[in-house]
C-alpha cells in the first residue's frame, strides 16, 4: 500500500443517499415453482403467446446489426406509433418500456418539494420512482377497489407536479369512467402533469372506460402511456411509449437515457404495430378467458372486482400468503402482495384452468 493511500477503517462503506434504505428493490413477478406438473406463470401479467413468426424473423434480423448503436431520436417507431394514432411525431416519446417512461417524466418534474399524487394501492413502480426522483408520494386509498377521484382532487396541492392515474389499475383491474375523469381533469391546474397509465387498454371492452387518448387532445397537461409489453406480447424487449403535447413529449426525451431503446426493441414494436390486428386477435382471447374465470369464481362465491385488464384481483386480506402457497403448490407463480391480497394474471386456457381449481378447494373466500 503507497503511504499516501488514506487509512480507512475496514468497517466504513461507501455512502448512498438515505432514500435507498426506505424502500425494497422492485420485486419482479415470480416464477413458477419447479418440481411435478406444468407450472404456469401468472404473477407479471404478461401474453402467454410468444411472438408472432412475423415479428421474430424481424427481432432475428435486428439482432445483425447489434454492432451500431440504436437511433436515439427513434424516428422510425416514433413515425409509425403517430401513424397508427393520428398524432404529430412531436407528440410521442418512448422509454425502456412504460416503466422507463414513468421515470423520464418523475425526473423531469421533481425539483425539491415536489408532489407526486396516485391511487393505492396501485402500479408498484410510482412510489419507488417517485423516492429515486426525490419526489414526495401522496397516496390516496382505493375506493372499490378504484380511484377515489375525489379524494384525489382534494388532494391536490400548489406543490403537485405529477398524478397517476391507472387504468385499468394494476392491480384491482378497475376502470376510470370517462365522465368521472373529465370532472377530475377539469380541477387539475394547467400547470401539474397527468400522466394516464394505459399499460392494459387492449383489454378494455367496457365502453364507459375513458379512452386517454380523446382526452389527451384538448388537454395540454394530459399524457398518456402506453406499452408493448403486454397485448403486444414485448414484455422482453422493454419499449413504452408516450403520446401527450409538445412540451410533454419534449421534456420525456430530454430525461431519458441515452439509446435506451434499443435496434431490437425498436424493429419489434414496429413489425408489432404492423401485426397489430393478429396480435389483437389473441388479446380477444385472452379477455373471453378473463370473463370465464371471473365468472367461475363468482359462481364459487368469490368477491372479484370487475376487471379489465388481463388479471384478476382477490383481497384475501390475511390470507393471502397461505392462498399464494396453495397457489404454489399446484405450479402456479401468482402475485401477493404482503396481507393484502393476490392479482392472477389471465394465462393459457390450461393455466387458467389450474387456477380455478385451487380457488374453487379453497376453503375461504375473498
Ligand atoms: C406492466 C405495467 C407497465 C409497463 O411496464 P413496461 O414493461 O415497463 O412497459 C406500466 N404500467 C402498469 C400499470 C403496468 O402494469
Amino acid at each position: 500500500m503507497s503511504a499516501r493511500m488514506p487509512q480507512t477503517p475496514a468497517a466504513v462503506t461507501p455512502r448512498f443517499r438515505p432514500v435507498l434504505d426506505r424502500f425494497a428493490p422492485y420485486q419482479p413477478g415470480k416464477r413458477p415453482p419447479g418440481g411435478a406438473g406444468a407450472a404456469y406463470k401468472l404473477s407479471s401479467n404478461e401474453s402467454p403467446f410468444g411472438p408472432l413468426p412475423s415479428v421474430a424473423a424481424v427481432i432475428a434480423e435486428a439482432a445483425a446489426g447489434v454492432n451500431r448503436y440504436p437511433d436515439h431520436a427513434a424516428r422510425e417507431l416514433t413515425d409509425a406509433i403517430a401513424a397508427r394514432f393520428g398524432v404529430p411525431p412531436g407528440h410521442v416519446a418512448v422509454g425502456c418500456g412504460s416503466v422507463g417512461l414513468i421515470q423520464q417524466l418523475l425526473e423531469a418534474v421533481s425539483d425539491p418539494g415536489a408532489e407526486v399524487l396516485y391511487a393505492w394501492r396501485s402500479f408498484e413502480a410510482y412510489p419507488y420512482l417517485s423516492d429515486l426522483a426525490g419526489a414526495r408520494s401522496v397516496r390516496v386509498p382505493l375506493r372499490d377497489e378504484g380511484h377515489d377521484l375525489g379524494a384525489m382532487a382534494a388532494a391536490i396541492t400548489a406543490r403537485t407536479r405529477l398524478i397517476f392515474i391507472c387504468t385499468p389499475n394494476n392491480p384491482t383491474g378497475t376502470i376510470v369512467p370517462r365522465a368521472d375523469l373529465e370532472r377530475f381533469l377539469d380541477q387539475v391546474p394547467g400547470d401539474c402533469l397527468v400522466a394516464l397509465d394505459e399499460a392494459y387498454v387492449q383489454y378494455v371492452r367496457d365502453p364507459a372506460a375513458a379512452d386517454g387518448l380523446e382526452l389527451y387532445r384538448e388537454r395540454p397537461n394530459v399524457a398518456v402511456l402506453r406499452t408493448f409489453s403486454k397485448a403486444y406480447g414485448l414484455a422482453g424487449l422493454r419499449v413504452g411509449f408516450l403520446i401527450g403535447h409538445e412540451a410533454v413529449a419534449a421534456a420525456a426525451r430530454k430525461t431519458m437515457l441515452t439509446f435506451t431503446v434499443n435496434s431490437i426493441a425498436m424493429a419489434a414494436a414496429i413489425a408489432s404495430l404492423a401485426a397489430e390486428a393478429e396480435l389483437l386477435r389473441r388479446v380477444d382471447l385472452v379477455v373471453a378467458e378473463r370473463e370465464r374465470v371471473r365468472g367461475e369464481l363468482l359462481r364459487m362465491g368469490w368477491t372479484v372486482p370487475p376487471s379489465q385488464a388481463n388479471f384478476v384481483w382477490l383481497r384475501l386480506g390475511s390470507a393471502t400468503p397461505e392462498f399464494a402457497a396453495a397457489c404454489d403448490h399446484a405450479g402456479l407463480a401468482i402475485r401477493s402482495f404482503g396481507q393484502e391480497g393476490a392479482r392472477i394474471s389471465i394465462g393459457e386456457p390450461a393455466a387458467n384452468d389450474r387456477f380455478l381449481e385451487v380457488a374453487a378447494t379453497y376453503p375461504r373466500r375473498a
